[in-house]
């Protein structure tokens, strides 16, 4: 490993069964925005725990000035503790002003106990994230419901931490002209340490049903309005007339109305940019809204006339969710 160079913006690269997270190179992205507003510039830094991956030196194409990869059997597969061991030493070595992290399921797994084996504050969910006047990290979080949008800062300790929901930051651009160094750390100290307490013998994947919200271009969100698993039905299928995927809001995957969670959208869901995007039954609360702000032709139809959806949508229509559906379906099908 290279000599010891304190600061940086460090990127934790998510990699998974020889795949990096896209959510790594939207973090690079950012990252090279951060380091532009910092009073003087720290290296960007990226992160890989894991195994080698082909796409390594793409890190460097989004911005990455120096890739330190982490590679050992024991941390093939994610583990909780092993990996928070691991970065909580390379972290203390090198020292970084800011780690960000995706919110992903690993993301959100990991940052809390690396933050707390690091003694500092992670900013969790964040939508976006800047440099203040005072060289400090703003974390923007919806906050209160979802009503507003809290700024939070950690100015006593070191590093600052944040998570960000893969999507909300927008399209990573690569840099001009990559220039990166990779250095190779050995784990092994640390791994010595590891007690074994969690061990992750299998990776089981889940099949996705239906179209990744992601690659659709038409998406049918419903929300809690919409008032039981029959009605949830007609969304499925004007989805499926339409070629499009089904979304919904948190208290849709309260009810189980939905097969799986990954249907969510939102801050704790996903971030989606669909060229339409047609709303049924749900309010338009920030955290949703933080979800689906991006998208092309917003449509919604809501019976309460002063609902927020409204306020961020093309067309608007007041009436009942149900009704409006049936009939929508009907004309489609020409009959
Ligand atoms: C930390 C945190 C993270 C969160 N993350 C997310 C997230 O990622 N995604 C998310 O969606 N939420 C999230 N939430 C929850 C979020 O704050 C809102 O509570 C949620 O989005 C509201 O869902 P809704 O619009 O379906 O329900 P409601 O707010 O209850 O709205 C229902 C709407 O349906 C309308 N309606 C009722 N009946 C009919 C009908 N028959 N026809 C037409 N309209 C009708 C009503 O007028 C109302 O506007 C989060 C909350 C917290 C605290």
């Amino acid at each position: 490993m290279t000599a010891k160079t304190a600061g940086g913006i460090w990127v934790v690269a998510e990699q998974v069964a020889g795949r990096i997270n896209t959510v790594s190179y939207e973090l690079l992205s950012k990252a090279c925005a951060l380091k532009k507003q910092l009073k003087s510039p720290e290296p960007v830094v990226a992160v890989v725990l894991g195994k080698a991956v082909e796409e390594i030196e793409q890190l460097g194409r989004f911005g990455a000035e120096e890739i330190i990869t982490v590679f050992a059997p024991a941390l093939e597969i994610y583990q909780n503790d092993t990996y928070a061991l691991v970065l909580q030493d390379l972290i203390t070595a090198r020292d970084p002003s800011l780690v960000l992290m995706g919110a992903t399921a690993i993301g959100q797994d990991l940052a809390p106990v690396l933050g707390a084996r690091l003694k500092t504050g992670v900013a969790a969910h964040c939508v976006d994230v800047r440099i203040n006047e005072d060289n400090y990290l703003v974390a923007v979080v919806p906050a209160f419901g979802g009503k507003v949008l809290g700024d939070i800062l950690c100015p006593n300790t070191r590093p600052q931490m944040a998570t960000l929901k893969p999507g909300v930051l927008g399209k990573p651009t690569t840099v001009s002209e990559p220039s990166f160094i990779i250095t190779n750390y050995d784990p092994s100290c640390s791994l010595q340490k590891d007690q074994g307490r969690i061990k992750a013998l299998e990776v089981v994947r889940q099949e996705q049903t239906g179209m990744p919200l992601e690659e659709a271009e038409v998406i049918v969100i419903g929300g809690w309005g919409i008032g039981s698993q029959e009605n949830w039905t007609l969304l499925e299928e004007l989805a499926s007339l339409l070629g499009g995927a089904v979304g919904c809001t948190r208290p849709v995957v309260d009810e189980q109305w939905v097969k799986s969670e990954q249907q969510m959208i939102g801050t704790s869901g996903k971030s989606v940019r669909p060229k339409v995007y047609l709303g049924f039954a749900l309010s338009g609360a920030t955290h949703h809204v933080c979800g689906m702000k991006d998208s092309g032709l917003v449509i919604s139809v809501n019976k309460d006339a002063a609902a927020p959806i409204f306020a961020v949508s093309d067309l608007r229509i007041v009436g009942d969710a149900k009704t409006f559906l049936t009939a929508l379906i009907k004309r489609i099908k020409g009959k």
